[in-house]
């Protein structure tokens, strides 16, 4: 079956960024780049602490679509310490949280790809966290199979920084609602 949106998933320059030897350390996966903050790497971050690092995904599937990933290069799920497991699953669901305060989505696609034949384009394991809104697919989307997104990265990036705070609190308490 034809992919949905071929040309999103085609986007060109995204091999280059991936396998680009001489923009970052020889072999050096990308997140480790982002992770160290090797210039020229391009990361829209909008939060680290407890190992963990969360960045906006360039090439996002919808508007906050965000990475998940541990500080340590680790390629495989039961390869995490349980600290770590238990840290990176608290950011993603205060990630949500955060999304949730600032772009207000409907519904959520969140998970991880493990390998290449899974669909996972970078080795080093990231959690995805796609908000989802109501009325996505537009005109354009559908006609010429494109992705639109209505708002720059480092706008969402600016809009998502000013609540921090959510990382702040215990997401494994219930909700003060
Ligand atoms: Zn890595």
């Amino acid at each position: 079956m034809e992919p949905l949106f071929p040309d999103y998933f085609l986007v060109p320059h995204k091999k280059e960024y991936i396998t680009h030897p001489e923009k970052r350390e020889k072999g050096k996966c990308i997140l480790c780049a982002i992770r160290d903050r090797e210039e020229g790497i391009p990361a829209y971050e909008v939060y680290r602490g407890n190992g963990v690092v969360i960045i906006l995904n360039l090439y996002p599937y919808t508007s906050g679509h965000g990475l998940i990933f541990p500080e340590r290069h680790v390629s495989e799920y039961d390869e995490l310490s349980f600290e770590e497991m238990v840290e990176l699953n608290k950011k993603v669901l205060q990630y949500m949280r955060l999304l949730r305060i600032v772009q207000r989505p409907k519904g959520f696609n969140v998970g991880f790809n493990q390998g290449y034949e899974a669909g996972g384009s970078i080795e080093h394991l990231h959690f995805h966290v796609v908000p989802r809104y109501p009325r996505e697919l537009n005109f354009i989307d559908l006609i010429g199979k494109t992705r639109v997104l209505l708002e720059p990265l480092d706008q969402t990036l600016a809009a998502l920084r000013r609540h921090l705070e959510v990382f702040e609190e215990d997401p494994f308490l219930p909700k003060a609602e």
